[in-house]
């Protein structure tokens, strides 16, 4: 593996270990081995309670990644909304979020693993 990620206790052969749940409401989000741990850099707006107003202006670089290749492969998730190219998730259940991004073009999902929870 060769990583030095301090997630790589959650990480077995580049991909999520355990099963992937949201951290305040135990919503089950992806099961063990289909998010594919990725190094990106990308801005993703603060976290925000269900129907409040998420704002761009505030955010957090974050750039430790579940890849999903295929939206359906989500055991669940939600949306909040969409900025040009890329639609934000968030939790199904709580609507906690943002907890990653999904990009309309390439049809890529990035889970944040430090917006989730990672292991049991
Ligand atoms: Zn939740």
């Amino acid at each position: 593996m060769g990583t030095s990620s301090k997630f790589s206790e959650y990480i077995d052969d580049g991909k999520n270990k355990f099963d992937i749940t949201c951290q305040y409401c135990k919503c089950l989000i992806l099961l063990p081995r289909v998010g594919l741990y990725v190094v990106v850099k990308h801005m993703l707006p603060l976290m925000t309670q269900k129907n409040e107003e998420v704002t761009t202006d505030n955010g957090e670089n974050l750039s430790d990644f579940w890849r999903i290749d295929d939206m359906y492969t989500f055991e669940n998730i939600g949306f909040t909304h969409t900025v040009n190219d890329i639609k934000y998730l968030s939790c199904a259940d709580c609507e906690r979020g943002p907890i990653g991004y999904h990009i309309l073009s390439t049809k890529k999902s990035y889970l944040a693993l430090a917006r989730v929870k990672n292991h049991e």
